[in-house]
């Protein structure tokens, strides 16, 4: 149960004043908030400014900044007023002046009679706004203030500017978060006093108060105090739930696992190539941990194309040999009946029996399946989530395979074990590659095994970037290439209904390619039904069709070899990590592939950078860690596309070392007090509810 204390701060927005349903669900929006939950106060108190205006400088006229773009305020005397005529597009201007100079004051579809009363001729006014040359004099369009000397008093120097979005401006924002702060009350300390007295931080109120009402520009740097103490907080709770996991899951006595290799062996000799180092370090890593009686918790971590499917069918072989059964758990229906494909025939090379159960095998064929995982007849089962239903009884399941490919979350993971009551092995396998902080900060709980080469023989990507201006000329390359019998996939963002940005949807460039290849193409999206997407991308793999137009559906792990070209179509919208995992559905089998990232200008910095990352490198590990740098705070898009972390007042690119601290005080805190019950773990309860890390709590008294 949350503890009481923190109940106010948990309330929704729409109890503060002026937060009507259109901003809450702005407010909903902007936080990530899952469907139907509103927005809270806690949401709004660790939305932290990325920026402030300075209103601390008051230049004279004849000293203002010589760029256009800043900020500025200034007190001038209103000298005179030049409406344009009636029906006029033109915009009101006003001169303003002091005794060096004249700014003026431009408003566009503003009401006269409002800017008189506004801005009278003859009195003085402190006017605060974005400084603009335009041919060669200064003005200010729509300024931000125009207030009274008595008003001006009563301005913060220092705004908080706050990431927005649509519908909830930086402003509103402030005023909502200024009256949160009012219900934020004295929690008890979580932290370590000596941490706190060495740091010199501030607690958890002062510390939000002085970030939400900044003295100095300075009390917002990565490295103030008070920024430094709520970034730590976030970090503790993180490692705080990720040890509380793994002790949970440690402690709960595993099974030794021990294998004689000859099932390994059949299967080796069954591949048509042999194991990388890294496959076989892998291979060394895991069946260690399943030899030992602790239970396994092991991230098998690997680019796509790494090859991680044969590890953890080793992994699978060797459960059988010590008489165990082994379930893999694919995130979609898609990607089990792939996994599934590869694996079923090496298995019974082996003599070992696989069978697939998703939400699809219904009726009598699920009941014979369900038979077959209940006598153990079934010794490796692969399947969805569905494996974990009710009805799903396993006569002797040893270990967990999950196919995380970044789509289960630490939440998911907790589920899963809840469910493998028989203290099962864990090994996670992750495509995501991940620089070393963000891998502690995921996956603190588990032990990785990385593959970090790929299999020989596989030949680079050749990556261009090309305006969507030449889009006839991309088209007509590919018609060629189709005509040499090359396959391609054609990639399209998903376009929202409420979206405005022009983009192209699957569907338009489904038809367009259509004329172009009539016959030839194929369309897959999220939206279809399962079956028919699956029925496409069948006649993709058999080569039936030569071109798949698709939205992100693809990204999953779709594991066609034989597709050697990738284009896709608005590059500029997409991650990092998302670009590279689409990437890597080419150049997977022995043909040189070619990766094209059609885009749209104007481009921005950000959007440049990423692109030419992609054109520069392959390496999934360089590209994480340039992803790490370029995502800002405000990238929200970018982290959930790839699936990392959503840190809210940490920033993992500027806190890395309170990551290491916060992990080690984590462990420490576990070995002291691994129910939190003492009185510093009663506070840190308090810190897991407020970062939402109370998914372990349970684990608390459990077990
Ligand atoms: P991942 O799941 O890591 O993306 P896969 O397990 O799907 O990668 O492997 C990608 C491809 O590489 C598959 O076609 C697989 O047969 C092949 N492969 C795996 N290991 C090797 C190896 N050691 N040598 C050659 N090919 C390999
Ligand atoms: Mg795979």
């Amino acid at each position: 149960m949350r503890p009481e204390i923190l109940n106010p701060l948990f309330a929704p927005v729409t109890t503060l004043k002026g937060a009507g349903p259109k901003i809450a669900a702005a407010a909903a929006r902007l936080f990530g908030r899952p469907e139907k939950q509103p927005a809270r106060l806690i949401d709004l108190l660790l939305h932290l400014p990325h920026d402030v205006i300075d209103r601390h400088h008051r230049p004279a006229l004849n000293a203002l900044p010589k760029e256009s773009g800043q900020i500025v305020t200034i007190r001038a005397r209103v000298a005179r007023h030049r409406s344009p005529p009636p029906n006029s597009p033109a915009p009101h201007r006003i001169e303003v002046c002091d005794d060096t100079g004249c700014v003026t004051l431009v408003y566009f579809h503003a009401r006269g009679s409002w800017l008189q009363q506004l801005l009278p001729e003859g009195e003085t006014r402190y006017i605060s706004g974005r400084l603009e040359w335009y041919g060669g004099k200064p003005q200010i369009v729509h300024p931000d203030h125009v207030l009274t000397e008595e008003e001006f008093t009563a301005l913060p120097e220092l705004e908080p500017v706050y990431p927005a979005t649509h519908g909830l401006a930086s402003r509103t924002l402030g005023k909502l978060i200024r009256q949160a702060l009012e219900h934020l009350p004295e929690l008890p300390e979580w932290l370590d006093p000596a941490l706190i007295r060495q740091r010199g931080w501030p607690t958890f109120r002062e510390a939000l108060l002085r970030v939400h009402r900044p003295e100095t520009p300075a009390d917002l740097a990565p490295d103030s105090p008070a920024r430094q103490r709520l970034a730590f907080d976030e970090l503790l709770a993180n490692q705080l739930a990720l040890a509380l996991v793994r002790h949970h899951v440690k402690g709960r006595g595993g099974r030794a696992l021990c294998g004689d290799g000859r099932l390994r062996e059949r299967i080796l000799a069954a591949l048509p190539y042999t194991l990388t180092g890294a496959q076989e370090r892998a291979v060394a890593e895991i069946i260690a941990d399943m030899e030992s009686d602790a239970r396994m918790l092991r991230l098998l971590q690997g680019d796509v194309g790494s090859g991680k499917t044969v590890v953890a069918l080793l992994a699978m072989a060797h459960a059988a040999e010590a008489g165990a059964q082994s379930a893999l758990m694919a995130p979609s229906d898609l990607l089990a009946r792939q996994h599934f494909a590869t694996i079923a025939p090496l298995a019974e090379a082996a003599g070992l029996r696989a069978v697939l159960l998703t939400g699809r095998e219904k009726g009598k064929k699920r009941k014979d399946l369900l038979a077959q995982i209940e006598s153990g007849q079934a010794h490796i089962v692969i399947g969805t989530h569905a494996l974990f239903q009710q009805d799903v009884a396993f006569a002797d399941l040893g270990l967990v395979v999950v196919d995380e490919q970044h789509r289960f979350g630490v939440h998911q993971r907790l589920a899963l074990q809840r469910k493998a009551r028989h203290a099962a092995d864990v090994l996670v396998m992750s495509a995501t590659p991940i620089p070393r902080t963000l891998a502690l900060a995921l996956y603190g709980d588990m032990d990785i095994s990385r593959l970090d080469e790929k299999p020989p023989g596989r030949q680079p990507v050749r990556t261009a970037t090309i305006p969507i201006e030449r889009l006839g000329e991309v088209i007509a390359r590919l018609v060629q290439a189709v005509e040499r019998g090359e396959r391609a996939y054609w990639i399209c963002p998903v376009v929202e209904e409420s979206d405005t940005l022009p983009a192209t949807s699957a569907e338009e460039r489904f038809a367009t390619l259509m004329q172009a290849m009539p016959g030839k193409v194929g369309l897959a999206h999220g939206r279809m039904k399962g079956e028919a997407r699956d029925a496409v991308m069948e006649q993709f793999r058999r080569g039936e069709i030569a071109v798949l137009v698709a939205t992100t559906v693809v990204e999953v792990g779709v594991d066609v070899p034989e597709a050697s070209i990738i284009i896709i179509e608005n590059a500029e919208r997409f991650g990092l990590a998302q670009l590279h995992q689409l990437r890597g559905r080419v150049g997977r089998g022995n043909k040189p592939s070619s990766c094209v990232l059609l885009y749209r200008d104007p481009l921005t910095a950000t959007a440049r950078e990423r692109l030419k990352v992609m054109r520069e490198t392959e390496d999934g590990f360089v590209i994480a860690e340039a992803d790490l740098k370029l995502r800002g705070a405000g990238d929200l898009l970018g982290a959930k596309q790839s699936g990392l972390p959503q840190f809210r007042t940490a920033d993992l690119s500027q806190h890395d070392e309170l990551l290491a601290i916060a992990r080690d005080d984590a462990r420490r805190i576990i070995l002291q007090d691994p129910d939190l019950r003492m009185p510093r773990g009663e506070a840190l309860r308090h810190l897991l509810y407020l970062h939402e890390r109370d998914a372990a709590v349970p684990l608390l008294t459990a077990g």
